[in-house]
């Protein structure tokens, strides 16, 4: 049943990432910010410049256009030769055509003469912040959001490339900032080397992100499936967080829900504060440090579930949610006369809290990050119908389901229903895999207080041997 036990102590995957917290002097500090200030001026000149060019080759503006000085009709040349960027050259040394992040790159050193203060920034700093642009376009034409412009609260951080920045014993040494020190929480592994860098601010201070790679270890391989003897199923909830199929539960700390009522006065203080003040933002910066320590506690509490999880089982199952249609807004109900009635909002509003405090997405990633490292399966299911579906007969019927319980109308079966959904979860993931369910000793029950003693019992150096047996053992009953 165990896993073997040179699984649950494995060696990093080829790359990690490590982050550390800074602590940079009051120079350092106010030099990167002012970085910070002007590479976002300089992502946002860039995105509006490929927008530009992106919607002139997508809906080229045509019509009859006039001359000013003579009034007369022509239809000038509105295209640029390139329709990724208008700014720099489009052409290299050799004459082939450069991409979009080349191109704006090839105006870096234009900027740098109009505007000299960029000179201030590391070079590799601010090619970085170009590829930073190229890719969120690269993920908007692989169907994801289109890139947004930033604010001082959306960027946050800028990064260094390969090969720049060196970390030795307490000290790490960032190009155009210099040497700090930083809180060594955790030693970088032997082998492996620093490649990108991010540093990052946030609320309560600078923080470095370090991705470490090693090329001699190999990835982990996947458990086969006809070796897997363990499988288990979770239903994701707000009040358990996690319903396991071994009849475990895991409850919902609601770390949200503890800092509510102080969020709330707090942001009633900081919103009576004078706009522009230093107090006004102070009181915002507490805020700020209220979400951060929830967002702390809440990872915490993940890695803590994912890693305990992926010692249960070889086999994770967890349903494929739709989140974002769970979270979404009430839309507004109005009457004929145009009046707006109750759409129950509110109510809405405090689950939408609670689903997001609960971060099942978040929790499902880490948790298939880790299985993904012991060389676990992670499996998604359709959520469909599993807490209306009696999991010993089949037999699917709204009525099966009256709140936290489970009777089932046709085999008169009676279950916590949460933990009811969880072996259908378990059933129907096991068949995506091909397994048949039945010869799995898929859901390890729980262990009775007469299995402890017995296994107790047999161990001899265990001095309670003898009342062990004296309390389940028959035969001493008996005399
Ligand atoms: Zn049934």
């Amino acid at each position: 049943m165990d896993m073997p036990t040179d699984r649950r102590h494995p060696s990093p995957p080829m790359f990690v990432a490590y982050c550390y917290k800074l602590k940079p002097n009051k120079k350092q500090a106010q030099k990167m910010s002012n970085w910070l200030n002007m590479l976002r001026a300089s992502y946002n000149f860039n995105l509006r410049d490929r927008i530009e060019a992106y919607e002139q080759a997508s809906k080229p503006i045509l019509g009859v256009y006039s001359r000013i000085d003579n009034q007369g009709e022509c239809c000038p040349l509105t295209c640029s030769v390139s329709k990724n960027a208008t700014i720099g050259s489009p052409w290299k040394n050799n004459g082939k055509k450069r991409n979009a992040y080349e191109q704006q790159s090839s105006n870096l050193p234009i900027l740098k003469k109009e505007r000299p203060w960029y000179k201030d920034i590391h070079s590799t700093v601010l090619q970085q912040n170009l590829k930073r642009l190229h890719r969120a376009f690269d993920n908007f034409f692989q169907g994801r959001g289109y890139p947004k412009f930033k604010n001082r609260s959306k960027f946050r951080s800028f990064s260094y490339p390969p090969g720049q920045v060196k970390v030795i014993d307490n000290a790490i040494y960032l190009p155009g900032v210099g040497w700090m020190k930083y809180f060594n929480s955790r030693d970088i592994p032997q082998g492996f080397t620093v490649k990108t860098v991010t540093v990052r601010c946030k609320s309560d201070g600078w923080y470095i992100s370090l991705r470490l790679e090693d090329k001699t270890v190999p990835d982990v391989p996947k458990i086969e499936l006809s070796k897997v003897k363990t499988a288990i199923a979770g239903d994701l909830g707000l009040n358990k967080l996690i319903s396991l199929s071994n009849d475990e539960i895991i409850s919902n700390p609601k770390f949200f829900k503890q800092y509510e009522r102080r969020k709330a006065i707090r942001q009633r203080r900081a919103n009576r504060k004078n706009k522009g003040s230093k107090n006004r933002a102070k009181a915002y910066h507490y805020l700020a440090k209220i979400d951060h320590k929830v967002l702390n506690q809440r990872q915490d509490n993940h890695w803590k579930i994912a890693n305990n999880l992926c010692r249960k089982a070889e086999i994770l199952i967890f349903e494929n949610l739709n989140i974002k249609g769970l979270i979404k807004k009430c839309q507004p109900k109005q009457d004929e006369n145009g009046v707006y009635l109750k759409n129950g909002r509110n109510a809405k509003k405090a689950l939408s809290r609670l689903i997001a405090d609960a971060a099942w997405g978040e929790l499902k990633l880490k948790i298939k990050f880790v299985a993904e490292k012991l060389g676990l399966h992670f499996v998604e299911v359709d959520p469909r119908n599993s807490s209306r579906q009696c999991n010993k007969c089949g037999y699917t019927d709204q009525e099966n389901r009256q709140k936290e319980r489970f009777f089932c109308l046709q085999c008169n079966h009676l279950e916590d229903s949460d933990l009811q959904a969880s072996k259908n979860l378990l059933n129907r993931g096991l068949k995506q895999l091909g397994i048949d369910p039945n010869q799995l000793p898929s859901v390890r029950r729980k262990v009775t207080a007469q299995e402890i003693s017995l296994a107790l019992a047999d161990e001899p150096s265990n001095p309670n041997e003898t009342q062990q047996l004296s309390l389940f053992d028959s035969r001493f009953v008996e005399c």
